[in-house]
């Protein structure tokens, strides 16, 4: 007699063998038997028939990190049959940061992840308290987290557009491998987002040495996913093959109708990097759309010094600004592509609207729309 028996299910075991209809008999939080033709007996008898049975998924690209401080136990998650999710992706994590920069991670991380920790005093700096503060919250959902290269490189050096000195990128190496031993699962470069972006190909590579020795992983969000795609793959196998790191490129795309039809191309420069003994994976997800924060329509240069400074140079409006606000937005579609789904609570009336319907509503030309 099982506790619990789940019947008559498709079952799809995770080991890409063909599925097949089945029954689960559970003792405890144990499988015991998985059965074709048996009659399994359970004090509970859940009835699968048109169901899928399968283990829990891992979905490894999450921008979560905050949200199990902020007492979301995760169950739109596991309502999707999500167990395992890993933060940190994109070059931005919540730690490591200082007592001295927090706020500035935090509003950093705020800018492209929205979700940030409700309390703003949490004594939130390594993964050590990462993994205290969590435990002690109310989790259905196992969690994971990476270090982003970002908030690393902002810890250490700030929100500066320059390349990092001997002293910076030693330390930038001791505060990944304290993190890498605490518990984090390897480090994520997020090269259109400051401050990774103004990280160089050296910078990672010394860095991935450190995330080889700890059997991490490097996930990426690459430089240029529309017309530069090319170049970006080539920096990544510079950096898998010269550390010897095992580097998973994230939501690997074609951004721009005039990339589209070009993916052999993508995949054949990774399979061949992979025969020459390069690690190197890469995910996909199944849709024509992307989603980030606004600030991805701001070029790199103007987002140099953080936040405040950002805000200046909007104010400003150079234009040579406009100008590359506009040329990035059409990259991603243009005006009437871009959609807000959300404001977080300050700007309802924009969410759900496209730029181009926001713009005609305001009586502004699309880039003033984004700026203001
Ligand atoms: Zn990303």
């Amino acid at each position: 007699m099982y506790d619990i028996v789940l019947r008559n299910g498709l079952i799809v075991d995770g080991t890409r063998s063909v599925p097949y209809i089945g029954s689960v008999g559970i003792i405890g939080d144990r499988i015991e038997d998985i059965s074709r033709d048996k009659e399994l007996v359970g004090k509970e008898e859940i009835d699968c028939t048109g169901l899928v049975i399968s283990p829990g998924f891992i979905d490894l690209h999450t921008h979560s990190d905050a949200c199990p401080l902020n007492d979301k136990s995760g169950e739109s998650m596991v309502n999707q049959g999500v167990t395992l999710q890993i933060g940190g992706n994109c070059g931005i994590s919540l730690i490591p940061a200082t007592v001295e920069n927090k706020d500035e991670i935090s509003s950093f991380f705020a800018r492209t992840v929205e979700i940030v920790p409700d309390d703003k005093n949490i004594d939130l700096y390594n993964m050590g308290d990462y993994i205290s503060i969590t435990n002690e919250k109310n989790q259905i959902i196992n969690t994971g987290l990476l270090v982003g290269h970002g908030t690393l490189r902002a810890a250490v050096m700030g929100f500066d557009d320059r390349k990092a000195n001997d002293e910076e990128m030693e330390a930038m190496k001791v505060l990944l491998d304290k993190e890498l031993k605490g518990g984090a699962f390897g480090m994520s470069l997020g090269l259109i987002y400051p401050p990774s972006s103004y990280g160089d190909v050296e910078e990672f590579i010394e860095l991935g040495k450190v995330i080889r020795d700890n059997e991490g992983i490097i996930t990426t969000h690459m430089r240029d996913e529309g017309d530069g795609i090319f170049n970006s793959i080539d920096e990544m196998l510079e950096v898998a093959e010269k550390s010897g790191v095992h580097m998973h490129i994230s939501h690997l795309k074609l951004m721009g109708t005039p990339q589209w039809g070009r993916s052999q191309e993508v995949l054949d420069k990774i399979d061949k990097a992979r025969e020459k003994g390069a690690i190197i994976t890469a995910d996909q997800y199944p849709y024509e759309a992307s989603a980030t924060g606004l600030a991805a329509l701001v070029p790199s240069w103007a987002l140099s010094g953080g936040n405040t400074k950002m805000l200046e140079r909007l104010e400003e409006r150079s234009p040579e600004l406009l100008k590359e606000i506009e040329t990035i937005m059409n990259k991603r579609g243009g005006p009437s592509r871009v959609l807000i789904a959300s404001t977080n609570g300050s700007s309802p009336e924009f969410d759900g609207k496209y730029i181009s319907d926001i713009s005609q509503e305001m009586n502004l030309d699309a880039v003033e729309t984004v700026i203001q």
